[in-house]
């Protein structure tokens, strides 16, 4: 996928249904507000994106790049911006080359029994970080943004990314692959976090 915008998505058809009441000048739309843990959409398993979608994902597909890329981070799954929806964004931007990555109705269809542990964090769970196992490799079959069916087989920070997105979609979290302790621990160090922001 090519020529998708940065940070400044313009669009005349809003996603937000008050934007579409604007001025004929093309209105810079606001930036997705990401969902900060606990939340109760972040812990919903996500519907299936169906052919009705349509619309409302072309709209909403630059909107997550435009989120993701602002924040920063490499992947961002729609149920952190609100949306229940079994859809993410993925670019984990290797040597500083984007490849930006939809995945509409992502599933993992085979994962090595090799493992690999890597420290990850999440947007919606801003400054945490926790070391967590996976297995090393996977394979993705998913629908790309035009609705064609891909397969992707991945290792490394993409394997993970793309495990930790899809986890997004059945209401699952980094935290929820560590220990209790570990988990309360940094719900309560992002409670208070929250809690202090001005
Ligand atoms: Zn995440």
């Amino acid at each position: 996928m090519q020529g998708v915008p940065a940070v400044e998505v313009t669009s005349a058809c809003g996603y937000i249904g008050a934007m579409s009441n604007a001025s004929p000048e093309p209105a810079t739309i606001p930036l997705l507000p990401i969902l900060i843990a606990p939340h109760p959409v972040l812990k919903a398993r996500a519907r299936r994106v169906i052919t009705s979608d349509n619309d409302a994902i072309r709209d909403l597909i630059p909107r997550m790049f435009a989120a993701m890329y602002n924040a920063p981070g490499i992947g961002l799954a729609a149920p952190q911006v609100g949306l229940s929806l079994r859809m993410a964004v993925v670019d984990i931007a290797e040597n500083e080359k984007r490849n930006p990555i939809v995945l509409v109705n992502p599933e993992i269809i085979a994962s090595s029994q090799e493992l690999s542990v890597r420290e990850e964090g999440c947007l919606s769970l801003p400054n945490m970080f926790a070391e967590v196992t996976r297995p090393a490799r996977v394979k993705v079959r998913f629908e790309d943004e035009s609705g064609v069916k891909r397969e992707l087989e991945a290792d490394g920070l993409l394997a993970t990314c793309l495990q930790h997105e899809i986890d997004h979609l059945d209401g699952v979290l980094f935290v929820d692959h560590i220990s209790a302790l570990k988990r309360n621990m940094i719900m309560r160090k992002l409670a208070k976090e929250q809690r202090l922001k001005p």
